[in-house]
């Protein structure tokens, strides 16, 4: 008689959570992910590089359409308009294996690469767990029961499963680093010069991607000390408006557009997730819910993959070992997605130290020599600080002191060259 797969709940049906159910498949497992919402197309523009890449192709996930800004120029401009530099993604990216996607869209992707042992339940409210009897049990809304071996918190940066596992570190795991941000879409065509336009203005950078069928990816940050989260669609514009002041055409065209179509920001704390531990007993948080980086590290979405990739490695490992199995496996897969978590986390911290100067003076000075620099300069540093990530977020014990505990090993060259991806972006 075949046994049964052992059970993974998974809440949040994400980058974390969907990648986790396509690769618990691989070791034996079957999962049921439960999302309060639907998935929607569209979202904030996402650069897939790193050991996430690396995940996304052993995946062989299909749909992923090009991006126009992958093949055009990103130009940065003052808040009056005057041009200050302009850069091209492949001269940023030169020889980094990346794809650009937009967030919602690869969640589509990776909801429709799962496996017959996944299951999707959308719309689903989670009234209550408990993980004290042979097997965790989750009530959902209107009575139903589930148990599971495993409970996943791939919930995002505001997770419950760590407000309700981690109260006790609920009030100091979230880091502010003194800034906001926000990003919504449009439709709208016309307005963008080029595929990416910036702007630059004292304490705040406005930046607009284009994507596909006129729909553009808007994203705001600035500078705020204030550590509140935010809610309420008309209020959100509200915020929006006093944010971003009225002086930029480009960016009150966009904005009011935006708030004629209803389309829904996200206005968030810039906050670093930093956790002791990642499990307790048969509770694992994975991707934001665990360690969120932050949109200062290019990495928050790829780490998410490549650590649920391991984690289901690690439980493949210590197949038949039951429930002590599982919580060795969680151990073990912590120990190696810890270090490159953490390099990229002191990254956010310095990316924050800089990011947007404070006072006119010192924004002044940004921006004279950012005109002054020469193109090439300018792309020498971005790409610097591209390599230096990646160099960061890479997971040594996969590559180094036990590649069999990945299920597939050919996403990765062996020569440690990395080149460029044109066709898959
Ligand atoms: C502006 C911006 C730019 C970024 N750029 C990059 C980049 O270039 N490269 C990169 O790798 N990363 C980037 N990131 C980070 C990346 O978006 C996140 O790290 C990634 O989306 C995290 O995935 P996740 O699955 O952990 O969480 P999420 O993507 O937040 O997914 C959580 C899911 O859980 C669901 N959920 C929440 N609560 C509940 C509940 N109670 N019940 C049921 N479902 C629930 C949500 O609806 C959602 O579907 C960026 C982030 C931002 C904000």
């Amino acid at each position: 008689m075949a046994t049964e797969r052992p059970h993974a709940i998974i809440l949040g049906a994400g980058i974390a959570g969907l990648t986790a159910a396509f690769w618990l498949d691989k070791a034996g497992w079957r999962s049921t992910i439960l999302e309060d919402g639907p998935i929607k197309q569209g979202g904030q523009m996402l650069i897939i590089s790193g050991p996430g890449y690396e995940t996304l192709e052993r995946m062989g996930v299909k749909g992923l359409k090009h991006l126009p800004f992958m093949l055009g120029e990103n130009v940065v401009k003052s808040s009056s308009g005057k041009v200050l530099s302009t850069v091209g993604y492949k001269q940023t990216h030169c020889g980094v294996r990346s794809r650009i996607v937009c967030r919602g869209d690869l969640a589509l992707a990776l909801a429709e690469s799962l496996p017959a042992s996944a299951t999707i339940r959308y719309n689903v409210n989670l009234e209550a767990t408990q993980d004290d009897g042979p097997k965790f049990t989750a009530e959902l809304e209107g009575g139903e029961v589930l148990t599971a071996d495993l409970f996943i918190g791939a919930d995002g940066q505001r997770s419950v499963v760590r407000k309700t596992y981690w109260e006790d570190e609920e009030s100091v795991c979230l880091e502010h680093l003194g800034y906001s941000y926000a990003t919504y879409d449009v439709t709208l065509s016309g307005v963008l010069e080029k595929p990416c336009e910036s702007y630059h203005s004292p304490g705040r950078l406005d930046s607009y991607f284009e994507c596909k069928d006129d729909r553009i990816a808007a994203l705001h940050i600035w500078r705020n000390d204030v550590v509140k989260p935010f809610s309420g669609p008309t209020l959100l514009y509200d915020i929006l408006k006093v944010v971003t002041g009225t002086k930029i055409p480009t960016v009150t065209k966009i904005l009011r557009a935006a708030e004629e179509q209803g389309s829904v920001p996200i206005i968030s704390p810039m906050e670093l997730v930093t956790l002791k531990n990642w499990s307790r007993g048969r509770v694992v948080l994975l991707g934001d819910a665990a360690h969120c980086l932050t949109p200062f590290s290019g990495q928050g979405a790829g780490m998410a993959m490549a650590s649920a990739e391991v984690l289901a490695a690690e439980l493949k490992a210590v197949t038949g070992e039951g429930a002590d199995g599982v919580v060795k496996a969680l151990d073990r897969w912590e120990k190696r997605i810890r270090p490159p978590i953490e390099r990229l986390q002191m990254k956010s911290r310095l990316v924050a130290t800089n990011f947007l100067p404070k006072g006119k003076p010192a924004h002044m000075i940004r921006s004279l020599v950012a005109k002054m620099l020469p193109s090439d300069a300018v792309s020498t540093l971005l790409s610097a600080g591209v390599s230096d990530e990646i160099d960061r977020a890479e997971i040594d014990e996969l590559a180094e002191e036990d590649p069999q505990r990945l299920f597939v090993q050919e996403g990765r060259d062996g020569s440690g060259k990395r080149g460029l991806d044109e066709k898959v972006v």
